[in-house]
């Protein structure tokens, strides 16, 4: 797949936002001057800055939901309005049963989907393409096919400020660049899409396509990452644990080797074995932008029969319908009342 051609440069991304020169030349010096390690793999480990040591592990905390209520920051509300439109939507899912709307909503909206600033990072780069699956497609293809539809769905629910964030140029730069937009774009919300890859110690070779490729069955999932330096760490944590909520509800599996010791510098912090969010405080995406932020792994391409799933519209459907199912329920917690859509 040709992606190099309609890849934007960050302005024309930005479209319908305002950058500020400014504050990207700013958030690019102070960004440049961090230390990043070069990676021996285009996998995760290129999304993160600094020393290979784990952060220091503290206990897994057990996290508690409906926190986010509280912990939102004035900032990242908006006016409280009415959605006619989500009720309508919503009272219809529910049948002939005619319940009354204030029934429906004991809780004031926390942000108006139709204001609400979400910014879709595409993992990657058509330069930098992270992992290459088991059939040797670009991870950033994947990304890309997933972001778009996720944009999709949300922007089919209200949410019209809902933007696709593409950049270009290697993996470090293009870090920064994201980075930089995303705190341009005063977002309020910043959700990194990428596919999972294994450590290389897990490869195995098979030849598909008459090509020597190489793969791993082991392990497969979701997996869901926040940071605990974003200065939003506990709206960032609602958010994942609303992710993984609603990916559970589509019947989805998340990622378990991240909490084990074979992962070595790989392993990670769990902070809820029911919905597999993990601790990844490293990560530039989720520590330096200034909104609540959090990385979705949909799932692993290097595993040749999940790699078949996540390379189906349907399943892109699944997984789509579980963020905008979180992002509503995040926006407007009386969802949560009725479970997931
Ligand atoms: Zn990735």
């Amino acid at each position: 797949m040709k992606c190099r051609g309609f890849i934007s440069v960050l302005g024309s991304i930005a479209s319908g936002f305002w950058p500020r020169r400014r504050t990207i030349i700013a958030a690019m010096a102070a960004l440049v001057l961090l230390p990043i390690e070069a990676s021996d793999a285009g996998w995760l480990s290129d999304l993160f800055k600094g020393s290979s040591k784990q952060a220091k592990s503290t206990k897994p905390t057990k996290a508690k939901l409906p926190r986010y209520v509280a912990s939102r920051k004035p900032a990242t509300l908006a006016k409280p309005a009415a959605s006619p439109r989500h009720r309508t939507v919503k009272l219809a899912a529910l049948g002939p049963v005619a319940l009354p709307a204030a029934a429906l909503k004991p809780a004031v909206p926390l942000c108006d989907p139709a204001k609400f600033r979400i910014v879709l990072d595409v993992g990657h780069t058509a330069e930098s393409e992270g992992a290459t699956s088991a059939r040797n497609v670009s991870e950033f293809v994947f990304n890309l096919r997933l972001a778009r539809r996720i944009e999709e769905k949300l922007k089919a629910e209200g949410f019209a400020q809902t933007r696709l964030l593409l950049t270009e140029g290697k993996a470090r730069r293009s870090l920064v660049r994201r980075v930089a937009a995303a705190n341009d774009l005063s977002a309020d919300l910043f959700l990194s899409i990428h596919h999972d890859s294994v450590p290389h110690k897990f490869l195995e070779d098979w030849e598909f396509e008459g090509k020597k490729s190489r793969f791993s069955d082991r392990f497969s999932g979701y997996s869901v990452f926040v940071s605990r330096s974003n200065p939003d760490f506990k709206t960032s944590l609602a958010f994942a644990e609303l992710i993984g909520k609603e990916m559970k509800a589509q019947g989805l599996d998340y990622a378990r080797q991240y909490s084990q010791a074979i992962m070595g510098r790989h392993q990670r912090p769990l902070l809820n074995k029911e919905t597999g969010v993990y601790r990844y405080d490293e990560l530039i995406v989720l520590r330096k932008t200034r909104m609540a932020a959090v990385l979705l792994e949909a799932g692993s391409i290097i595993n040749r029969d999940e790699e078949l799933r996540m390379s189906s519209p349907e399943h892109r459907d699944i997984i789509s319908s579980g963020v905008a199912a979180a992002v509503k329920e995040y926006c407007e917690p009386r969802w949560a009342m009725l479970g997931p859509l």
